[in-house]
């Protein structure tokens, strides 16, 4: 069944800083390559852009918010080719350390209404690991003032680093609470390829301290009123993510710019992540395209992420097929990894944490 792409994700790759653990799609800012690279943003999606009515958009880097006000008013125009007379969600990345008043301003002004802020921890020694420098008062005043513009603010956290403890995720999630955001994303800290934590050999914490904070995280959060609605996402109710939503329910999406990954026509791609590829309109990178099976088989890995996982009736209404003639289901059922509510399908909350384990046995 083919529905109406209705989500655009727009990648800024640019950084004023690079933080220790990152493996985006990032470089170092640089003016010159802004504008070049906000001009051959523009071509892709004037080549692409089929002129769907646009719901969600999402505007992540990178860090969007590291543009001087003139590629800002730039951005904003490329904003505009697109149909956004349907728009409910309007997600913009930003650092806390690019906040000002005048930037919130400017983005309220243009239709964001949503912040997305990369705090991660207020904890000195994870700060110092990470390669950051904020303090609570300063984030504290800066998220203040862009509640008067923009009140759904998500905040990113990240936790487990190997002296990290049940005592340092409290006192980094209770300051965290007291700014009042209405959505937390937390990451469980990974060291990747060609980061500088991994070239500098660090070691995050073992897989069984980290699986106990993350049980921690999630009672702590519950017990605050926000709804753990996807494994690492947590919300005030009525504030999920639309835009991240579509990702998790198997819906098209475009995605435009340097290495930004969209999903169309069966099509799973994603562009170059080399600048000058791209700044010389060289986008393509991987294109995976997919079988029915594939969609499928994605429809159920992305719907077990959420913690409603997935209606059977429709599932097999959508792929004619019996949901338990093509996946084991029934002895996962049976041992508890699996389990059935109001018509819904769904990993069984207490073993979120291997939930890769789990899809390895369907898939
Ligand atoms: S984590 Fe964000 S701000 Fe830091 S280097 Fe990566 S993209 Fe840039």
């Amino acid at each position: 069944m083919k529905t109406e792409c209705k989500s655009v994700y727009l990648h800024i790759p640019f950084c004023r800083s690079i933080c220790s653990y990152c493996d985006f799609c990032k470089v170092f800012y640089n003016e010159k390559w802004v504008m070049q690279y906000l001009d051959c943003l523009e071509e892709e999606i004037k080549d692409f852009y089929n002129g769907e009515k646009i719901e969600t958009l999402y505007i992540g880097g990178g860090t969007p918010s590291s543009l001087s006000l003139k590629s800002l008013k730039r951005l904003m125009e490329i904003v505009h080719l697109l149909n956004t007379q349907n728009l409910q969600e309007f997600t913009f990345e930003c650092n806390v350390n690019d906040l000002t008043e005048d930037l919130v301003k400017f983005l309220f002004e243009n239709g964001v209404n949503r912040l997305s802020i990369g705090v991660e921890s207020f904890h000195s020694e994870k700060l110092k690991y990470m390669g950051r420098n904020h303090d609570y008062k300063t984030v504290k005043e800066k998220i203040s003032f862009c509640q008067k513009y923009i009140e759904n603010i998500n905040i990113d956290f990240i936790y487990g680093f190997s002296f990290e403890n049940k005592k340092i995720v409290k006192k980094d999630l209770k300051q965290i609470l007291s700014l009042k955001p209405k959505h937390i994303s937390t990451y469980s800290l990974m060291i990747e390829e060609g980061t500088l934590l991994k070239i500098k050999g660090y070691e995050r914490l073992n897989d069984d301290a980290d699986a106990d904070l993350y049980a921690f995280i999630k009672k702590y959060l519950k017990k605050k009123g926000y709804f753990h609605y996807e494994v690492s996402n947590f919300a005030i109710k009525g504030y999920e993510s639309k835009h991240n939503l579509v990702y998790w329910h198997n819906e098209e999406y475009y995605g435009f710019g340097l290495g930004a990954s969209g999903y169309l026509d069966k099509v799973r791609y994603t562009n170059t992540k080399s600048l000058t590829k791209y700044l010389k309109k060289e986008r393509t990178g991987e294109r995976i395209f997919l079988s029915n099976e594939d969609i499928r088989d994605h429809h159920l890995m992305l719907g077990f992420r959420l913690t409603s996982g997935f209606n059977i009736e429709e599932f097999e209404r959508l792929y004619q097929v019996k949901l338990e003639n093509i996946y084991p289901i029934k002895p996962l059922l049976k041992n508890g990894d699996l389990m059935i509510k109001k018509g819904n399908i769904f990993i069984n909350p207490d073993k979120l944490y291997i939930m890769n384990e789990i899809l390895l046995k369907m898939i």
